[in-house]
């Protein structure tokens, strides 16, 4: 099977969040399956052209954006490790800035202009290598008005070239979702009847995001209980009746993750290795993370770490409001991240009032955040929402303890402690339900107790999360029989779909 991937960000090449991890993960498996997978990106300017070894591909790769003829190139390399082909995607409003969607403090105003370019010039690409994906799996608003141009288009739609490529997209997440000003419709060269309700038409914006929920031949959200969720009309961002709409193309898998990247045998980032026979290398990562961060070093008192973007929808508004509560529990807490400022002082001012119970390290830092998570003895993530999240994975192979909750892909990879589920390997961590700080700071209690009245029990729950298998084995395989589903659906014509 040819399985063009285009996204934003993959890994190892560039990473705002779990998108990347995705991506770069998913890609490799497949390729590694025996597929023909290649990847699409940007060129940004943060990427690391001389380690990855870009070479020049295409010197000129030409866009038409309204009046204006953008002009950028080509680039490519393989993925590190594989022959897999990987295409850079170079203009300047990419390459010579910084950032990936801003600058750090906001968006780029002309995001819409960038990812149109990049969502076009992903699809000259092919006629230029004249190599024919079965599928383009494009992931989040970024890549959304790819499904749109292939059926729409006036040149496109119309190219023997592009008839038979089937498209998958993924929703990472509901919440971005790419709405501009409606003109970018005329500008890309997509006619007005694709501009209603029914087609990418979001309260009179042009919705990227819709136009891949509404024109892609199947969508995947990247957890079973998300898939759902976001159908209902509060956690819907709007989109609700759109997925409705398409509930039969709609499929809920759960991530993987990459276990060659995430192996505590073998992470070169720890102080010291352990695996599941074998967990007393643990307590050596707890006590080089406690000095690293500057918490007491004492083995007794269990260290609670936080490694996330510092959004209220991770479950921060939750934990500021709790934070008076859980700086008097006989825990240590330490989170890394960055993101919201008020969350940023908030947890600096902590830091400064409680050293003996509160760390934060303000920023992002890949290598801390496996010493982070092979050193925690839990795992806090209280989202609000939570499309799939990966570091609760990343945590039960490192036997560190999840306490989250209840909702998207932590309902589907967590599975509540007690002393039945400890007891039959089922249990791998502590849930909760309702989004209030007392149960929050009820649910961390219980952990709490359970970590240190009952050591037996704790361990085998901490080996209950070490037994279980978040590779992408088993996600791949979801994902070939879902291009294979694609690819079997006859091709929709263009007409039906914009009527309104
Ligand atoms: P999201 O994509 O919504 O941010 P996920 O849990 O799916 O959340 O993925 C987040 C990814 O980003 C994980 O790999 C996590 O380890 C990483 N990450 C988030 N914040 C930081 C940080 N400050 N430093 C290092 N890694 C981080």
């Amino acid at each position: 099977m040819r399985i063009l991937f285009v996204a934003s960000e993959a890994v190892p090449f560039i990473k705002s969040g779990g998108l990347a991890d995705v991506v770069g993960a998913l890609s490799k498996v497949l390729h590694q399956m025996g597929h023909d997978v290649r990847l699409v990106l940007p060129r940004y300017q943060d990427l690391d052209s001389d380690s990855f070894r870009l070479l020049p591909l295409m010197p000129e790769m030409k866009v038409q954006y309204g009046d204006e003829t953008m002009v950028g190139s080509v680039l490519r390399c393989s993925y590190p490790g594989t022959q897999m082909p990987v295409y850079f995607l170079d203009e300047e409003s990419f390459s010579q800035r910084p950032g990936i969607y801003g600058n750090g403090r906001s968006d780029y105003p002309d995001n819409d202009k960038r990812f149109a370019f990049f969502n076009m010039a992903a699809l000259w690409l092919l006629k230029g290598l004249d190599w024919q994906p079965d599928i383009i799996h494009c992931h989040d608003w970024q890549t959304g008005l790819i499904p749109a141009l292939l059926r729409h288009h006036p040149v496109v739609s119309q190219e023997a070239f592009y008839q038979d490529i089937k498209t998958v997209f993924s929703i990472h997440n509901l919440a971005y979702q790419g709405n501009f000003n409606k003109f970018l419709v005329p500008m890309i060269g997509l006619p007005w009847s694709v501009f209603t309700t029914d087609g990418l038409e979001f309260y009179n914006k042009t919705s990227f995001l819709k136009s891949g929920l509404v024109y892609s031949d199947e969508l995947v959200a990247v957890s079973p209980t998300y898939a759902h969720e976001i159908q209902l009309d509060e956690q819907g961002a709007g989109m609700a009746g759109t997925l409705r709409s398409r509930a039969v193309n709609l499929h809920g898998i759960l991530n993987g993750i990459d276990i060659d990247e995430w192996n505590p045998a073998v992470d070169p980032l720890l102080a010291k290795d352990y695996k599941i026979d074998d967990t007393k290398g643990k307590a050596a990562c707890k006590a080089a993370l406690q000095k690293e961060v500057g918490l007491p070093v004492d083995p007794g008192t269990p260290l609670i770490g936080m490694i996330s973007r510092l959004v209220s929808a991770k479950g921060f508004d939750l934990i500021t409001k709790a934070l008076e509560s859980l700086l008097q529990l006989d825990a240590q807490f330490f989170v890394l991240g960055s993101g919201d400022s008020e969350y940023e002082e908030i947890f600096e001012q902590a830091a400064i009032d409680h050293p003996r119970r509160f760390a934060a390290h303000i920023g992002y830092d890949a290598d801390l955040s496996h010493r982070v998570i092979a050193g925690s003895d839990m795992f806090l993530m209280p989202s609000y929402y939570e499309p799939c999240g990966l570091t609760q994975l990343y945590s039960m192979r490192y036997g560190t303890v999840p306490v989250v909750r209840h909702t998207g892909g932590l309902a589907d990879s967590v599975f509540h402690a007690n002393d039945q589920s400890i007891e039959q390997g089922l249990g791998t961590g502590f849930l909760f339900d309702d989004y209030r700080p007392d149960v929050l700071i009820e649910t961390i209690r219980q952990a709490i107790d359970l970590y240190k009245n009952e050591p037996k029990k704790w361990n085998h729950l901490v080996k209950n999360g070490m037994s279980r298998d978040f590779s992408w084995a088993n996600s791949a395989e979801k994902y070939v029989k879902l291009y294979e589903t694609a690819m079997a659906a006859k091709p929709k014509p263009a007409a039906e779909e914009t009527k309104s």
